[in-house]
């Protein structure tokens, strides 16, 4: 018996990074995990791999900025499933600049899926966990979430966001039977800084991440897996992580 037998997973952002090492590790711990993200076919690449290691899993594509998107996905996980038991909000971008340099853009792409995906995923995953009196939301915040770094505004912003939204979510669900679970690592090895358009910022931000030892996205998965598999009357409130070289 493992310990999240019969459980499912809701991962987003499992194409890559922290996102495809949770999906991996929840489906570990026996869970059926529903794996999204817009890379069909590293979803894809993920699900077979999961299956290859005797795990439960599945792919949805979703883009997990866009409402639709969100709507269909709850919609086609719970067709598929029947239920959510874990929702892991993991779904992210970095775009660092000065706020001067920044293109705009780049701040409506964070907002919108690092904050306003976020939320709407949870409002849409919420009422079968208010009916089921059970579930978990895990979301993705950063040590970005705590501190600020110049060129780093619009990233708090979202980050700060999103400390604020799942406090907010665990005193309203308190009652419910819901654990929520804010998860706020520090330099993780992933994509993450590849998608940074600023020039000078991609070279800084390089720079600090070649210089130390950095997480592991399996580090962050543990974290993770820790939270949601303790007892239900534990709730993990917080997971601050960071590279022990690194001080911020
Ligand atoms: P990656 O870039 O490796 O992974 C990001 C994931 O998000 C990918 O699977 C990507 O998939 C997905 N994604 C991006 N845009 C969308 C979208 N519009 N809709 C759906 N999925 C999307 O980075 P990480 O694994 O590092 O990032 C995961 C989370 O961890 C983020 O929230 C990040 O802010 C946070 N974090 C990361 C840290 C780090 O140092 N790496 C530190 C602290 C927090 P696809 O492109 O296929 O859609």
């Amino acid at each position: 018996m493992k310990r999240l037998d019969g459980k499912i997973a809701l991962v987003t952002g499992a194409s890559s990074g922290i996102g495809e090492a949770t999906a991996r590790r929840l489906a570990e711990e026996g869970a059926t995990v529903v794996a999204a993200a817009r890379r069909a076919e590293r979803l894809q690449a993920l699900v077979e791999r999961i299956h290859a290691a005797g795990g439960k899993a599945d792919a949805v594509q979703a883009d997990v900025a866009v409402g639709e998107q969100i709507d269909a996905l709850v919609r086609t996980t719970l067709d598929r499933h029947g239920r959510i038991d874990i929702l892991v909000n993991n779904a992210g971008v970095m775009l660092l600049a000065p706020i001067q340099d920044a293109r705009v853009e780049d701040w409506r792409r964070m907002v919108e899926l690092n904050l306003l995906g976020l939320m709407q995923l949870t409002h849409a995953v919420l009422p079968g966990m208010y009916a089921q009196g059970s579930g978990h939301s895990v979301n993705l915040s950063s040590l970005a979430g705590r501190s600020v770094m110049p060129g780093g505004s619009v990233y708090s912003v979202t980050k700060f966001g999103v400390n604020a939204f799942t406090e907010a979510l665990r005193k309203e669900t308190v009652k419910q039977g819901i654990r929520v679970t804010v998860i706020e690592p520090g330099p993780v090895a992933t994509e993450l800084i590849e998608h940074v358009t600023d020039p000078a910022s991609k070279a800084r931000i390089t720079e600090v991440f070649s210089s130390i030892e950095q997480l592991q996205p399996e580090d962050v998965a543990d974290a993770i897996a820790y939270a949601v598999t303790a007892p239900p009357r534990v709730n993990i409130n917080e997971i601050l992580l960071t590279p022990t070289d690194y001080a911020r």
